[in-house]
Parts: structure tokens; C-alpha cells; sequence
């Protein structure tokens, strides 16, 4: 048993502090939460002192790529270094992200399933993860990994990646079952180009058909699995939301289509906007990359902002894994620069982020009954919600009761 002793606590159940409040743990699991005053610590609890802290549930980043490591296409394709020291470069990378106080990662493509079971069995300390393993689009869309001369990757024969290409509604639930089969926990396909797609695939272009979006749906959900949307806007979007997706990953044309906003409250539907890695499209793409992120900026603000104000559920992914890894919460300072405040941008990688990955019942907030996921920060991030970004300061983090990151003495 633990008893976690909080000076402040921002529990995720709403938008201000708690003060003096006492969290109490056994195992894996909260079993209390009560005013320090009120709390009753069992004899043989350990004591844990956080007074000089202010505790916040372990953040959950929504979109994530912790397999990629850059843009160029030899990097992509996996040949600029053997496949067991990638595989040390992400169990690095994995270590380092739970270290900055990110719990649990969705990765949107690109990381074998194996990283997930390694981790549970705690063969490599890492975020709990759920894993999309590939992403799914017709020929021609970004599934397909050509090269600026026209050649596809020779290279994908892994079993634990399979080719996300796949044409016409059979072949699209075969492609659903075949990413199952590789470990995915949700499906993630591609409706519309992006900001780094190669020139002529513009964000607005729907790259697959309305027939394929229903397949791809409807086989998912049938599986249990949640489907994640890649969509910036034009019909695609729209065709994918009427279809019931899950989430809309980047969004960023959604103002532009009064429906969308209407069908994601209709449909439940989350929005997963990605401020950070735009930012890093238009410092550093390629020129067309550049341009395209740059002239976007505006929209995304315009899209989070008629979001918030329909209600519809906002959360926090960065989709930066290819620029920078360990700072997945630059995300949270992004979205405090459009227009939310802190505690709404917590709540975006906390509460709301658990459901919508569908672990509302276990993560997201400080309360009984919930996994132990806390993190004290020697900050508050209310005020400043940038002190939270590459973890700099969050100074102990705790997963499913353990810790697993403790600078305490550094910051004290
Ligand atoms: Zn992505």
C-alpha cells in the first residue's frame, strides 16, 4: 500500500486544484482519494511526501510515432541501420517517453506490436501502448510509401508491418483482419492526403472511396477495434465521419464543412488535432511541405476553436514522432497557443484522452478505482503549462503504482 501525500492535486475530474489531498494506492490501483484531513493512511502504507509538488494523472499522447525517426525514404524504408539497432533506437526512445510522464502512447503506424507485449512483461521499461501497427490506404494514398522516383519499398517483408495498400471494400476488411492478426488495437487509415504527403496529394483529396471507408469501419467495429481517421478535410473527411470513424487525427479543414462539426457530436466522434508537427512541417519540410504547413496553421486554430465551442471532444497528440521524440507535450503548450486554457489542455491528454482510446475505466484521472498513473511536477502547470515540456519538470513518475522515474533530489 502507498499513500501519496499531495500539496496539490489535478486529479483530471475537473477543471481546478484539490489542496491538501491524500491518494492512496494498493498494487496497481487507486483505492482512495479524500482531503489529507479526512484520510485514514494504514500503519504498514508507505508514505509518500509530494507536498512540494503539484500531481497530475500520467499525460496520454493520442498519436504517435515512436518507430520513425525522420523523413527521408531510406529511413523510412528501414535500410539506414540493422533491424535489431532500430529496435534498440526504439526501446530508447520508449524509455525516454515514459521518463517525461507519458503513460500510455497511441501509435498511430509504424510500431511493431511486439514493443506493447515487451513492455507489459516488462522486459523493457516503456508507456503502456495501444498500436495501430500499420496504416491503411488504397494505391496512391500514404500507405504506400513511394519514392520521389516512383519506387515502392522492396524492402517490407516484416510480418509485424504489413503493407497497409489495399483496393475496394473486400480487400479493405482483409487489410483490417491482416492488421488485427499483426497486433493492431485500432485500425488507422488514411482518407485525404497531408502536409508531408509527396506534391500532387493535396489535404483536401479523398484518396479512397466511400465504399472502402464503410468496409473498413464496419470490419473494425464488428472486431472490437476503434477506428483512427487520418483526414485534413474536403469530402474525405466528411465521407469518413458519416461512416462513424472513432477519431479524425489533424482535422484541419473541419471549420470549413458546417456537417463535420455536427455528425462528430451526432457520432461521438473525437478530434485529435496536431499543432506540433505542423510546426515542424513549416520550419523544416520540404518546400512543399513547408508551405503547405505553414498556410494550414490558420484553419487548425479556426477548426480547434469552432471544436471547442460545439462541444465536441478535443485531445492530444502530437504526431511528431518523426522530428522529436520526448517532447510529446509541446502538444499541450500548441494547444494552449490556439485557444484552450491549461486544465482543458490536460483534460485533452488525460480524461478525454482516455476515452477516446477506450480506457476510460482505467486511466485519465486521479480517482478510485483507476490504474495508478500520477505524475508530480515541481511546477504548476496550470500556470505554466510549458514546464511540462520534455518532461523537464516532472520530477517522479508513477505507472500502475510503480515508480518508474524518480528526480526528486534534483529538484529539491
Ligand atoms: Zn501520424
Amino acid at each position: 500500500m502507498k499513500a501519496v501525500i499531495c500539496g496539490e492535486l489535478f486529479d483530471g475530474t475537473a477543471l481546478t486544484l484539490k489542496s491538501d489531498w491524500t491518494v492512496l494506492i494498493d498494487k496497481e490501483e487507486i483505492i482512495s482519494s479524500h482531503p489529507t484531513s479526512d484520510c485514514e493512511i494504514p500503519l504498514d502504507a508507505e508514505v509518500i511526501d509530494a507536498r512540494a509538488f503539484t500531481v497530475i494523472p500520467g499525460l496520454i499522447d493520442c498519436h504517435d510515432h515512436i518507430a520513425s525517426f525522420g523523413y527521408e525514404i531510406a529511413g523510412r524504408w528501414g535500410i539506414t541501420e540493422q533491424q535489431t539497432h532500430r529496435h534498440m533506437r526504439i526501446a530508447s526512445t520508449l524509455h525516454q517517453t515514459l521518463q517525461t510522464g507519458y503513460t500510455t502512447i497511441r501509435d498511430a503506424g509504424g510500431l511493431p506490436a511486439g514493443f506493447r507485449d515487451a513492455i507489459d512483461e516488462k522486459l523493457i521499461p516503456g508507456p503502456r501502448l495501444l498500436v495501430s501497427v500499420g496504416i491503411i490506404s488504397p494505391t496512391g494514398g500514404i500507405a504506400g510509401h513511394l519514392s520521389p522516383s516512383g519506387h515502392k519499398t522492396p524492402f517490407s517483408d516484416d510480418p509485424a508491418l504489413p503493407d497497409g495498400v489495399a483496393n475496394g471494400p473486400i480487400e479493405m476488411r482483409k487489410k483490417v483482419r491482416e492488421m488485427i492478426g499483426a497486433g493492431a488495437d485500432v485500425i488507422k487509415f488514411a482518407a485525404t492526403g497531408g502536409a508531408s504527403s509527396r506534391m500532387g496529394l493535396e489535404p483536401r483529396d479523398m484518396l479512397i472511396t466511400k465504399d472502402e471507408i464503410e468496409a473498413i469501419v464496419d470490419e473494425a467495429h464488428k472486431l472490437g477495434k476503434k477506428v483512427m481517421c487520418h483526414a485534413l478535410g474536403g469530402p474525405g473527411l466528411t465521407a469518413s465521419l458519416e461512416a462513424g470513424v472513432d477519431s479524425i487525427e489533424h482535422g484541419t479543414f473541419l471549420h470549413e464543412d458546417p456537417r463535420n462539426l455536427q455528425l462528430m457530436i451526432q457520432h461521438n466522434i473525437f478530434f485529435t488535432p496536431t499543432f506540433a508537427v505542423y510546426k515542424y512541417h513549416s520550419e523544416k519540410g520540404t518546400p512543399h511541405g513547408k508551405r503547405r504547413a505553414s498556410e494550414l496553421k490558420t484553419d487548425h486554430t479556426k477548426s480547434l476553436l469552432a471544436a471547442m465551442d460545439q462541444g465536441v471532444k478535443i485531445v492530444a497528440g502530437t504526431d511528431a514522432g518523426g522530428w522529436v521524440h520526448g517532447n510529446n507535450a509541446e502538444e499541450l503548450v500548441c494547444l494552449v497557443e490556439a485557444g484552450m486554457s491549461p486544465s482543458q489542455a490536460i483534460l485533452a491528454g488525460t480524461q478525454t484522452a482516455a476515452e477516446c482510446i477506450g480506457l476510460q475505466e482505467e486511466l485519465g484521472t486521479i480517482e478510485k478505482g483507476k490504474k495508478a498513473d500520477l505524475l508530480f511536477v515541481s511546477q504548476n502547470p496550470l500556470e505554466d503549462i510549458s514546464c511540462l515540456q520534455f518532461g523537464e519538470t516532472v520530477s517522479l513518475v508513477m505507472k500502475g503504482g510503480e515508480v518508474v522515474s524518480d528526480k526528486r533530489h534534483e529538484s529539491l
